[in-house]
């Protein structure tokens, strides 16, 4: 069962579960119960001496105390997790917020830089922004396209360099889908990174799932997922995820024990049974994706497709980052519709099978409108840097018959009317 020559896919069906410990029931069961029982006073004090990492138990497996600190079903997540990514280890979260918040507070203090990559999602640039910069923290941007060079002399000119505690990568970008390369940061946090201070690379892998870019493989130290989207996958969980190496997770859950932004039983077990499915759902929904794109790219009334499959056809940079660091076009998609606001929302308003609706990565396809819904709160001239326009829709792409989803689209894109512009 513990098998490493098998696929993730193979090992999601049983990997970390004992059924001899859990009366021989094929599934893990559902622990939900807050505390766990002691076998003696002496194991209890054994526990407890692990769990703060108090020296002489080197070697020993912990036992279960407190659903806060360990539960069965949040740790046997937690193995099957860490193997999508090839990590050592993986640690369970409330939410994809709680899982990024919970890294970023283990990591920086005040004094400490961040550099992020920009657009990032909107809960983490206002994170960013108004919770970290609270505590002391310094943040700076930089964005898809610029330079190695030019990232470095954004970092050494503003006295940055020798603060430089992490960057944070959210690749490709929502909803643009533009790349970063992950081992040009990689690159940046040696250079920056001192004998006492080591520049962490943390990465948001949300868009692309567990499936189709391994941040780790790539140099990263952190891979951070908002389990909500393609791990749960179904539309009706909020969860989260990190995977590094043991040292950071182990980190990581002792800030988390504290903070109390663990995962909870019955989702680590709803979790458990989406993963099972995982490969299959992700890619039924990068075959319909790719429909719809070549669908939408011929329709006269769509100005431009952002999809990762002709994003690396277009840009020779961007192709080769494609090349080295993406398995799969992906599911996620936007589209410039001919017009503004207006003729977005007439076709937001007359879709009759897919959702307006935000989120991403679920089984059914949603759609809806950055410039005024997930990205609002970014200023204007950033909006426009990143060409996240009133005229932009985005599509999170679903396993329905693919067919279908054309046939809505085209039936609500009918509905939007074109004024042509006469020359004056
Ligand atoms: C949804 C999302 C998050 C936040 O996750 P929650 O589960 O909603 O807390 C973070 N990053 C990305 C890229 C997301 O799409």
């Amino acid at each position: 069962m513990t098998n490493s020559r098998f696929a993730p896919e193979t090992q999601m069906l049983g990997y970390g579960y004992k059924p001899e410990l859990s009366e021989g029931a094929v599934k893990c069961p559902i622990f939900q119960t807050s505390t766990f029982v002691f076998n003696s006073a002496e194991e209890g004090k054994a526990f407890f001496e692990m769990a703060y990492g108090k020296p002489g138990h080197e070697g020993e497996e912990m036992g279960l105390i407190y659903s806060r600190i360990n539960n069965p079903d949040m740790e046997i997540l937690e193995e099957r997790l860490k193997l999508w990514d090839g990590g050592e280890a993986a640690a369970a979260f409330s939410s994809g917020m709680s899982a990024i918040a919970t890294t970023l507070l283990t990591f920086l203090s005040p004094g400490d830089v961040l550099l992020y990559s920009n657009p990032v999602y909107g809960g983490t640039h206002k994170f960013i922004h108004h919770i970290l910069t609270h505590f002391g923290i310094e943040v700076v941007g930089f964005h898809a396209g610029q330079t190695q060079k030019e990232v470095e002399e954004l970092l050494v000119k503003n006295e940055y360099g020798r603060r430089l505690k992490m960057i944070y990568v959210e690749t490709p970008a929502n909803p643009t889908n533009d790349l970063i390369d992950i081992e040009m940061c990689s690159a940046i946090a040696g250079k920056f990174s001192g004998d006492d201070r080591k520049v962490l690379v943390a990465v948001d892998n949300t868009y692309m799932g567990p499936l189709w870019q391994h941040p780790l493989k790539h140099g990263a130290d952190i891979v951070l997922y908002s389990a909500t989207k393609y791990i749960g996958g179904h539309s009706d969980v909020i969860a989260g995820a990190a995977v590094a190496n043991k040292e950071i997770i182990g980190k990581i859950k002792k800030t988390r024990t504290f903070f109390g932004t663990m995962i909870d039983p019955h989702t680590s077990w709803l979790l458990m049974r989406s993963l099972e499915t995982l490969k299959l759902r992700m890619e039924a929904a990068a075959a319909n994706a790719e429909k719809v794109a070549a669908y939408l790219a011929k329709h006269p009334k769509v100005e431009k497709v952002y999809y990762l499959g002709y994003t690396a056809k277009n840009n020779p940079e961007q192709r080769e980052v494609f090349k080295r660091q993406y398995l799969s076009n992906g599911a996620m998609l936007s589209f410039d519709i001919a017009g503004g606001e207006q003729e977005a929302f007439t076709f937001l308003n007359n879709l009759k099978h897919i959702k307006l609706a935000v989120s991403l990565g679920g089984t059914e396809s949603l759609a809806e409108h950055p410039a005024t819904m997930t990205h609002v709160d970014i200023p204007d001239d950033e909006k426009e840097l990143y060409h996240i326009g009133q005229k932009m829709i985005r599509l999170s792409i679903g396993v329905e018959n693919y067919k279908d989803l054309i046939w809505d689209i085209e039936q609500a894109l009918e509905k939007v009317e074109i004024k042509i512009m006469l020359p004056v």
